[in-house]
């Protein structure tokens, strides 16, 4: 029997069409989608599929509604092999960070993607972004188990996996890298998939999370960044944690200000994270001396993960209510593959 997928459309460009009155594109719905692709007929996958009833460019996405994908993921597992997501790439990595730590010992595919253009287009991306998705999510290895056993981006040829992935061009058909974990497939003549890559099957059953603690922030730091403009951005309401994105390996100002600024905010019980900048590699606190303030602060590293699976893994383990202790210790250990151990 043909596998079964589920098509979660939540909006995007994959699904938009141009207003004829201001030319601005705008999320049609999802029958408009499917008679967009006759393709689907063809797959050769049992295909059913669920929308959000408004669909949204992913600029407007919240945690509450990564938890709703998460939910319709959680009703309708057994009934499916794998899951294919619709969305716009803009927030992409962060909503599949999110899923990747809410589905917990996820044991079918959960593949998210997109497209850079509309699907009606002459040129689109989205026709072979979709299709192969689909058959990615069906994809079984020689014992029937599911081959991604986990959440991934596939966008213009490549699977990525979810919590690793950033978007790192606005208009290039291949929008996504994961600089910090080779490709879990390439889609070529035939997918060619990098099987030492991808996350080994777990045992037990899918326990879906749906509690996230969106009081964690985001503070970049910049050269010539004030303690007042750190002060202003820790002081937000019920703020419980922030993530420092900090230059080159964890590194920032040694001016005193800043430093007090970071301090004053410790003592308030806030949890400072330290995720570096830059595209790749990872944070490594104490290595220079613009970085022996964090240690001292007792901000923690968040070694190779991106800031989509920092922030997203914050507000998971935060949702979790757990003694603060813990924090650190849950945010330094991989749960699902979003880091490696230095
Ligand atoms: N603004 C769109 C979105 O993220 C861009 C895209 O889909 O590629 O929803």
């Amino acid at each position: 029997m043909s596998a079964s997928v589920l098509l979660i459309y939540t909006g995007g460009t994959i699904g938009m069409w141009a207003d004829p009155r201001t030319g601005a594109l705008r999320p049609m719905d999802l029958e408009h989608l499917e008679e967009q692709v006759p393709e689907l007929e063809r797959v050769g996958v049992r295909l059913e599929s669920v929308a959000f009833e408004t669909p949204i460019d992913s600029s407007d996405m919240r945690p509450a509604d990564w938890v709703r994908v998460a939910r319709i993921i959680g009703e309708h597992y057994d009934k499916h092999d794998g899951f294919v997501v619709l969305h716009g790439s803009d927030t992409m990595a962060y909503t599949a960070s999110a899923l990747s730590f809410l589905l917990e010992n996820l044991s079918k595919p959960v593949i998210l993607t997109g497209s850079q253009l509309p699907i009606g287009t002459i040129r689109t991306d989205a026709k072979e972004n979709l299709i192969t998705a689909i058959e990615i999510a069906a994809a079984k290895d020689e014992q029937g188990r599911a081959m991604v056993p986990e959440v991934a981006v596939y966008f213009e040829y490549r699977l990525l996996r979810g919590n690793r992935t950033v978007k790192v061009h606005a208009e290039r058909f291949e929008a996504f890298r994961s600089p910090n974990w080779p490709a879990l497939a390439e889609a070529g003549v035939r997918i060619k998939w990098d099987r030492s890559a991808i996350l080994p099957q777990r045992a037990g059953s899918l326990n879906m999370h749906e509690r996230l603690d969106d009081h964690v922030g985001v503070v970049r730091l910049f050269p010539g960044i004030s303690g007042g403009w750190v002060r202003s951005a820790l002081s937000s309401p019920g703020l419980r944690a922030a993530i420092l994105t900090t230059f080159g390996s964890g590194n920032g100002p040694t001016d005193p200000d800043f430093v007090a600024a970071l301090r004053e905010a410790r003592e308030r019980g806030i949890h400072l994270l330290n995720a570096t900048q830059c595209v790749g590699g990872r944070v490594e606190q104490g290595r220079y001396v613009t970085s022996r303030a964090f240690v001292e602060l007792g901000v923690i590293p968040c070694a190779d993960m991106t800031v989509e699976a920092a922030l997203t893994k914050a507000m998971f383990l935060l949702g979790q209510d757990q003694p603060a202790e813990d924090f650190a210790q849950r945010m330094a250990a991989p749960i699902a593959g979003e880091l490696t151990l230095g």
